[in-house]
C-alpha cells in the first residue's frame, strides 16, 4: 500500500479540511503521517484545558489524539514557533521537510493551497515549503549532506492542495455565518474555489465519525464542542467531502474530477525500502 503525508502549520489544521481523507486512507491500509511545522503555541486557548506555559505540550498531545482517531502514525513536528513561519529561514525549513520525505517516502503529499485557506501567513509559508520540497527531495544535488546519512533521493508521485469550495462558504453565509477567521483582531476571509477548478473530491461520509473524533481532540482550540456534535453538523458538507487541487503529478492527470488521491499509482507504487538509516524525527 502507499504512504500519505499531510504537511500543515498548526495542530488542528488537519482536522477541518483533511481529517476525513486521513481517516479514509488509513482505513484502506495506507500509512498516514501528519507533519506540523509548529505546536500551535501562539493560538488562543478555548476554555481552561491549557495555559500559555503548557500550551505546546497540550497541543502536541491533542494532535496525537487526533492522529489516533484518524488511524495515522504519531504526529511529527518541524519545531518552529507558531506565528513566525514567514521569518523562518526557508532553506532550513525546506531541508527539514526534504529530510522527512526522504525518510518516510510518501507517494502523495497534501498541504495548503496558495491561499492558505484564509490567508494565514504560516499556512502560506508551509504551502511554499512543501511545494519546493516536493521537487527537491528527488534531486541528489540538493541537501547532499543528507545522502551521506544514507538517505536516498525520493520522488513523491503527487502533490495536492487542500482548498475550500465557494459553495461551502455560501452554505455558511446562508446560515448567517460570515466565513472569516479572526487573526490578530483582523478578519481574514476564507478563500472559496469554484467547483470547476477542483481536480479531486474525496467522499468522506464513511469517515465522518473519525473526522469528528479527530476534531474534538483539539479541545484547547474548540470553544463550543456542541457545534460539531449535533446531527446538523454531521449533515454539513464538511462531513461529506474534502476537496483538493492536483498541483504536481508524475502520472497523467485525469480528464474529469477524480475521487482518489492514489489514482493512477497502481497497487505496488512507491518503494518501501527505508530511505534513511536513522529513525524519523520524533518530538
Ligand atoms: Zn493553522
Amino acid at each position: 500500500m502507499g504512504v500519505l503525508m499531510a504537511v500543515v502549520a498548526h495542530p488542528d489544521d488537519e482536522a477541518f479540511g483533511m481529517g476525513g481523507t486521513l481517516a479514509r486512507y488509513a482505513a484502506e491500509g495506507h500509512v498516514v503521517y501528519v507533519v506540523s511545522a509548529t505546536r500551535g503555541e501562539a493560538g488562543q486557548i478555548a476554555g481552561e484545558v491549557a495555559a500559555p506555559a503548557n500550551l505546546p505540550v497540550v497541543r502536541e498531545r491533542e494532535l496525537g489524539c487526533a492522529c489516533r482517531a484518524y488511524g495515522a502514525r504519531p504526529p511529527m513536528f518541524l519545531d518552529y514557533l507558531d506565528g513566525q513561519l514567514p521569518i523562518v529561514h526557508q532553506g532550513q525549513a525546506v531541508g527539514k521537510l526534504v529530510r522527512l520525505i526522504r525518510e518516510l517516502r510518501p507517494d502523495v503529499i497534501i498541504t495548503f493551497g496558495p491561499d492558505g485557506v484564509y490567508g494565514h501567513y504560516d499556512h502560506i509559508a508551509v504551502h511554499r515549503w512543501a511545494t519546493i520540497a516536493y521537487t527537491l527531495a528527488n534531486d541528489p544535488d540538493c541537501f547532499p549532506g543528507q545522502l551521506d546519512e544514507v538517505c536516498q533521493p525520493h520522488q513523491v508521485h503527487k502533490l495536492y492542495y487542500q482548498v475550500l469550495l465557494e459553495e461551502e462558504l455560501e452554505e455558511w453565509r446562508a446560515q448567517g455565518q460570515e466565513p472569516v477567521v479572526m487573526m490578530d483582531d483582523v478578519p481574514f476571509p476564507m478563500v472559496g474555489w469554484k467547483r470547476s477548478d477542483i481536480s479531486t473530491v474525496i467522499d468522506i461520509r464513511a469517515y465522518a465519525e473519525a473526522k469528528r473524533a479527530g476534531l474534538l481532540c483539539h479541545r484547547s482550540q474548540i470553544s463550543d464542542a456542541s457545534e460539531w456534535t449535533g446531527e446538523e453538523a454531521l449533515a454539513s458538507s464538511m462531513f461529506r467531502e474534502e476537496v483538493y487541487v492536483l498541483a504536481r503529478s508524475t502520472v497523467e492527470r485525469p480528464d474529469g474530477v477524480e475521487d482518489d488521491l492514489f489514482r493512477g499509482l497502481g497497487r505496488n507504487h512507491g518503494d518501501r525500502t527505508e530511505g534513511c538509516r536513522r529513525p524519523p524525527t520524533r518530538p
